[in-house]
């Protein structure tokens, strides 16, 4: 365990409620938790760590420096890279099944493809190591008042009501936070949220002769005009595919011989690799999900911070949702140290001036990058996009 910064003393401990142990929010609790604050750390399900499924959002994801350097500052880093596939590249996909590699950066620079399950199971050991967390789980929150501390939960086990006090509530509950909801009540917030025309579903490429089927270090993409497919590396040899296109489009291939025709026409590589069989199997499994963007300014109460996708959902096109989301705790923690938490109200307000351009910016890019991916081969994704309407 990492040796905890004295910053309190035993006697006046604040508390601090994280709510939501998604990915930011073991990370927050473990950095509250170096700093000897009392942290406890409230999730909605049960134990991932217990599940056979979890039920959620993509397979895996893509880390890169800003979220690295988030693990950094736990010690945690290598434990989780180590367990990451490097990608240096994005392998275009043409419809002829070419293939032509754009490096990220340098030749020694490359992005992480990393299972989420893994990383959020690895990060919920971490937060479990320090005697002053609490893990809470089954724990909803229903609302809370934001200039108290004060935070209601369901306990989704046994149905009854959880009242708590706390000196800082952080909300790390995701896209649909119920404590933004609540923060919305206790002071004016801007806030817009908006739905991309991509919808999702994933797929995927198994293994071919006990390895990989396509070369392994790079970020895979079949760029089609209006719509795309992207493939990560995976530990066991797979790749997750995901499928990025307007719901109108997922609409109309409903038959398996439409769904096959159009691989056939767009991708045929890839269905190629994951089977006619398996590729119908599991694009009628899921209904496709949808994306969305939020945005909301400030990003704090009087009690209350808001990190990750509670604060902005970015959608995956920059692969900067999470990776964002742990420069939220770096920058908090920053301000936090150099001001200390009698100073909560500056610290507060200064995280929220730092941090909301930033995440404003990247939300924006995120969505323009969804254009730039989908027609990387340039004037060859409009022609496609002629046919695609006439499909
Ligand atoms: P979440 O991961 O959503 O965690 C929120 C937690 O809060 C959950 O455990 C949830 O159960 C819990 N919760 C919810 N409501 C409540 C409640 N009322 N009470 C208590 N607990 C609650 N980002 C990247 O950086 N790289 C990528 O490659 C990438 N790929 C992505 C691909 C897809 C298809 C999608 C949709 C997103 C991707 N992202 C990626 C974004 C990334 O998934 C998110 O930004 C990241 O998960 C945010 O973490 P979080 O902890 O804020 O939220």
């Amino acid at each position: 365990m990492p040796s905890l910064i004295e910053t309190q003393t035993k006697d006046d401990k604040k508390k601090i409620a994280v709510c939501g142990a998604g990915l930011v929010g073991c990370l927050a609790a473990c950095y509250f938790a170096e700093r000897n604050y009392d942290v406890t750390l409230y999730e909605y399900r049960s134990d991932i760590r217990k599940m056979k499924v979890v039920v959620g959002r993509s397979i895996n994801m893509a880390m890169s420096v800003r979220g690295r350097e988030g693990l950094k500052r736990i010690n945690a880093e290598e434990a989780i890279t180590s367990k990451g596939i490097e990608m240096y590249t994005r392998m275009l996909h043409d419809t002829k099944g070419n293939m032509t590699s754009v490096p990220y950066g340098k030749s020694s620079q490359c992005i992480l493809s990393i299972d989420r399950r893994y990383l959020n199971e690895l990060l919920l050991n971490e937060a479990e190591k320090y005697p002053n967390v609490t893990l809470e789980f089954n724990h909803k929150v229903k609302k809370c008042n934001t200039n108290t501390g004060e935070i209601i939960f369901e306990n989704t086990s046994t149905g009854q009501e959880v009242k708590i006090n706390s000196d800082l509530v952080v909300g790390c509950d995701g896209s649909y936070s119920a404590v933004r909801q609540s923060l919305f009540k206790d002071k004016p917030v801007n806030f817009s949220q908006n739905y991309n025309s991509g919808y999702y579903s994933e797929l995927r490429i198994p293994p071919l002769n006990g390895t990989f089927a396509l070369p392994e270090k790079h970020l895979h993409i079949w760029p089609r005009g209006d719509f795309m497919l992207i493939a990560l590396p995976n530990q066991d040899f797979s790749f997750t595919c995901t499928l990025f296109m307007p719901l109108e489009m997922f609409d109309k291939l409903n038959s398996a011989e439409r769904v096959i025709d159009f691989f056939q026409e767009y991708f045929v590589d890839a269905m190629n690799l994951i089977g006619k069989e398996s590729l119908v199997e599991m694009y009628f499994s899921t209904r496709p999900s949808p994306l969305i963007s939020i945005k909301c300014d400030p990003h704090h109460g009087k009690k209350c911070v808001l990190f990750g996708d509670s604060a902005h959902a970015i959608v995956p096109f920059y692969g900067q949702g999470m990776n964002c989301a742990f420069e939220d705790v770096v920058v908090f923690f920053e301000i936090l140290d150099s001001m200390g938490f009698d100073n909560i109200d500056r610290v507060l307000e200064k995280y929220s001036h730092t941090r909301v351009p930033d995440a404003h910016a990247i939300c924006e890019l995120a969505v323009r990058n969804y254009d730039e991916m989908k027609y990387l081969v340039t004037t060859r994704g409009y022609k496609l996009r002629k046919k695609l309407d006439n499909f």
